[in-house]
């Protein structure tokens, strides 16, 4: 074979470098043919076990209500046995934090492979095409559509298109808001009309979000809109895996002819499918591109005509800048400084959110010590130190707490004895004094235990360790 008369740099754009873009600009409405095979099998298999859960999840009873529910007037987020409350949103921060971090290890490694797969974007623009192969035909039969003028045949097409998607839309709608109300509420008050103006906005926003986005806008979301687009390539590094044409082995193309002596070519047989399949309108074999989302269809296509011309697979295959200019195979593509800083953070997070919603207590307390005075000595030769308590009762039902202190012989508090009562969700402030003979002072600060308790459920309690301030000895 010779060697390709083509500069590198026509066919390779560093990932740092993309000045070359091949992009659709939404001129032409992109009209993807479908192939089988490994890689879209593989993003089957994704979608069934991203969308089935999201779809199926809110129809899940857990005791007298839903297992998962966002209980907004409630304010109260119901996530199978563990109800979070407001004073634990910063569990819903640390989460962002973690499909950050995780989305960034996934970049480190394989670019965009979270767009091509994991994508709400890309998984529902999916659904949408497979409607309109379905109702409309294949790519060239939809391209002959597009051009054909309106007739019966057109106008039966389009409709029963946009009536399924319409369906696809309203289901997705009704469940996004199932989470917030209910899903048979949410399902009940849209056939009867009953939403309230804040449900009717979310339906609406959700509905026409999916119908444009996905039904219209499509793959020039991933190009233009998207934000994570313009970032990934701070995030990627020569050892990132992509889909990646391998031109020293392609090049140069030309459509095989029988009977005739083909030495002089590439493998690439010039046919084109590579470019048909792929969602964003990208053709691969302009270099890596910002347009392409690693879904790897063109893998597949290309794989299926090497087998059909007798060449070896992999003529677009995922791999990295090194291995293809240099013929660096990274072996283990976790083992490099940048996955394993995203990764070691990723795991620390996960652990941290794990440990937070399994350990997470029933009942809170915040204590204050009030700054000013920080004690004073009272005429029957005690020290008093006030401290501003705020007690939280994150049960569902209502409850009667004590409070004790210990720590220090001879302390007592103006709680003693006396019972505190919190309703579900309440949060109570109390002022606590506490006593301590002077004499029993052994320094002039000394730790002191504070002990909230259910008298219901004595298992039920939070002990919170503060300072007792006295006079210097
Ligand atoms: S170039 Fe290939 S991997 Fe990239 S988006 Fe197109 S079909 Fe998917
Ligand atoms: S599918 Fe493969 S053989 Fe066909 S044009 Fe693309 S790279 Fe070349």
């Amino acid at each position: 074979m010779t060697e390709p008369t083509v500069k590198k740099s026509d066919y390779l754009i560093e990932h740092d470098d993309y000045t070359h873009w091949d992009i659709n600009l939404g001129d032409d409405k992109i009209h993807a043919r479908r192939v089988s095979g490994r890689f879209r099998n593989i993003r089957w298999l994704i979608m069934a076990s991203l969308l089935l859960p999201f779809f199926l999840v809110p129809y899940l009873p857990w005791g007298d209500r839903q297992a998962v529910l966002f209980d907004i007037p409630g304010r109260k987020f119901y996530l199978f046995d563990i109800t979070v409350w407001p004073q634990d949103l910063f569990i819903l921060a640390l989460l962002m934090l973690f499909a950050f971090i995780l989305l960034f290890a996934m970049t480190a490694i394989a670019g965009r492979i979270f767009c091509g797969n994991m994508c709400p974007q890309t998984m529902w623009t999916d659904l949408m095409t497979l409607i309109e192969r379905f109702t409309e035909g294949t790519a060239r039969q939809r391209i002959k559509l597009e051009l054909m003028p309106w007739n019966a045949e057109k106008i039966r097409k389009k409709t029963t298109k946009h009536f399924f998607w319409i369906v696809l839309c309203t289901l997705t709608s009704v469940t996004f808001l199932g989470y917030f109300s209910g899903i048979y509420d949410a399902w009940y008050n849209l056939f009867t009309l009953q939403y309230n103006i804040f449900e009717w906005t979310s339906f609406i926003l959700v509905f026409l979000l999916f119908y444009v986005s996905t039904g219209y806008v499509r793959e020039q979301v991933c190009n233009w809109i998207c934000p994570y687009a313009r970032i990934q390539a701070v995030m990627t590094d020569k050892d990132t895996i992509t889909t990646t044409y391998d031109y020293k082995r392609g090049e140069p193309r030309g459509r095989v002819k029988k009977g005739q002596d083909n030495s002089d070519k590439g493998d690439c047989v010039d046919c084109n499918l590579c470019v048909s399949v792929c969602p964003t309108g990208v053709d691969i074999r302009g270099g890596n591109q910002i347009g392409c989302i690693n879904c790897g269809v063109c893998i597949d296509a290309c794989d299926d005509i090497m087998e059909k011309v007798g060449r070896e697979k992999g003529l677009i295959r995922f791999m990295s800048h090194n291995e293809l200019e240099n013929g660096v195979t990274t072996n283990n593509r976790f083992l490099r400084p940048r996955p394993i800083f995203y990764m070691l953070i990723t795991t620390l997070t996960f652990m941290g959110i794990m440990y937070t919603l399994l350990f997470k207590s029933d009942i809170d307390m915040n204590v204050n010590h009030e700054r000013s005075p920080t004690f004073t000595i009272m005429s029957d030769r005690t020290v008093q130190n006030t401290y501003h308590t705020i007690i939280l009762n994150k049960t569902e039902s209502a409850a009667n707490f004590t409070l004790e202190v210990s720590g220090i012989e001879g302390a007592t508090s103006n709680l003693d004895g006396k019972t505190l009562k919190l309703t579900s969700g309440q949060a109570k402030k109390v002022t606590l004094r506490i006593k301590v003979p002077q004499k029993n002072l052994t320094s002039e600060r000394q730790p002191i235990i504070l002990k909230l308790q259910s008298i219901e459920n004595p298992e039920l309690s939070k002990t919170y360790e503060s300072m007792f301030f006295g006079p210097r000895k």
